[in-house]
Order: structure tokens, then C-alpha cells, then sequence
């Protein structure tokens, strides 16, 4: 398929860059490596639950680490400067949580990317952590609608934001979890399951790379801000 193909290339692109220029460590800055021993050993995965409130019942949300330190850094480099060849290391924050989630059989549902965001990156940062953590991504979620940038809003305007800007398909009577990077006030995990519920689908759970902490370093806020950019 074209798009598929189209994909390929780019993470092909976005690689072979990464060879060529001159490389850093995505956690710490260390020079001549993509990432040094010590922040490999950042990303050990280290999962962690919380509950999000969803249409039809609260939905437990698995993360393999929490959003801060050299996990939001590496997550920013994969986001926003292309480093598509970092999300290998983040496979078994994914692969971890989905473990725990007891969601081997499941559907591997990614959130889904904005055109916008699709067009100016070339590539899907939740589908590229399924495809590392060696699951195969089901595209069953898109926009219905544009939604805002989630930076600077609370968690009431997140949710408005948010409200039923996704629809589903193809999901009467299959088994799903959804993936996300990083779950910071749920909003948007709680949208994709009312989405994915409405269509017919049994919502095991949902599972994130990372998740914000529920205090912050100032740090790791303006790391936050940083990283929300659109979808
Ligand atoms: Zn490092």
C-alpha cells in the first residue's frame, strides 16, 4: 500500500540522518552516542496503573515509565527532531505494560496522529512504539474533527477539547487496547474509548510509553510543554 510504502521511506530517511549527523545522547547529551549506557538503563521499564474515568466504565491505564528525566527527553527527540531509530528503546516500556495489562490477544489500537501532525513529521509516534515493542498497530481510530493544542489547558478544558473528536471502525466484538506515548490527564485515552466503545468494541485497557508524574519537577513541566505540541 502507498501509505505504508510511504512510511517506510521516511523512518528510512530519518535514520540514515541520524547516522550521519552528528549524533548525541537523546537523554543526557553525551556525544557520539544515540543513547549512553546509563540513560538505557533509564528506560528499564517500570510499570505503573491508574484508573481513567471513560463512558461505560473506568478504564485502567498501564505505563512502562513515567514521563520525566531521560524518558521525556528521549520521547521529545522521537516527537519533535525526528530521531525515529531512538523508539526502539522504548519498546519494552511498551511491551511491559502491555504485559501487565494481561492484553496479549488484544487488538493494538494506536491514538491516532493528526494530518497536520502526520504531514509536518512524516511518521506516527504511537504506531512506531507499538511496531518496536513488536506488536502490529490496527488502525481502528481517526479524527472526526481539528481539535486545539492540549498546552496551557486544564484538565476540565482538555476533556471538552477533546470530546468527541474521534470516531471508530471496524471494532464491533474485538478485544482492544489502546496505545498512546504518554497519558498525562487521561483526556485523550478517555475520548479514543468512548470512541472505540460506541463502535462496538470491548476495551480491555489502555497502555502508554510514559506518564506524567502527578507532581512535576519544573523541569519536567517545561519538558511537558515542549512535547504537547498538535497530535
Ligand atoms: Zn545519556
Amino acid at each position: 500500500m502507498m501509505p505504508d510504502f510511504a512510511r517506510v521511506v521516511r523512518e528510512a530517511c530519518a535514520d540514515a540522518l541520524a547516522l550521519i549527523l552528528p549524533v548525541s545522547c537523546a537523554g543526557c547529551d553525551e556525544p557520539d552516542v544515540a543513547l549512553c549506557e546509563r540513560c538505557a538503563l533509564a528506560l528499564t521499564p517500570d510499570p505503573t496503573r491508574q484508573l481513567v474515568e471513560a463512558p461505560g466504565g473506568a478504564v485502567a491505564v498501564w505505563s512502562g515509565l513515567a514521563f520525566d528525566g531521560v524518558a521525556a527527553r528521549v520521547l521529545r527527540v522521537i516527537k519533535e527532531e525526528g530521531r525515529t531509530s531512538l523508539a526502539v528503546a522504548l519498546g519494552p516500556a511498551i511491551a511491559e505494560a502491555l504485559a501487565r495489562a494481561g492484553a496479549a490477544d488484544a487488538v493494538l489500537v494506536p491514538m491516532p496522529t493528526s494530518r497536520q501532525a502526520h504531514r509536518r513529521r512524516g511518521y506516527r509516534v504511537p504506531e512506531l512504539l507499538v511496531r518496536r515493542s513488536g506488536g502490529r498497530p490496527v488502525r481502528l481510530l481517526r479524527y472526526a474533527r481539528r481539535t486545539s493544542d492540549q498546552r496551557g489547558l486544564d484538565r476540565d478544558a482538555r476533556a471538552r477539547n477533546v470530546a468527541h473528536s474521534l470516531v471508530a471502525a471496524d471494532a464491533v466484538g474485538r478485544r482492544v487496547v489502546v496505545v498512546d506515548d504518554v497519558v498525562t490527564t487521561g483526556a485523550s485515552i478517555a475520548e479514543a474509548v468512548r470512541a472505540l466503545r460506541a463502535a462496538g468494541a470491548d476495551v480491555v485497557a489502555a497502555v502508554t510509553a510514559a506518564a506524567t508524574p502527578r507532581r512535576r519537577s519544573t523541569a519536567g513541566e517545561r519538558l511537558l510543554d515542549a512535547f504537547e505540541t498538535h497530535r
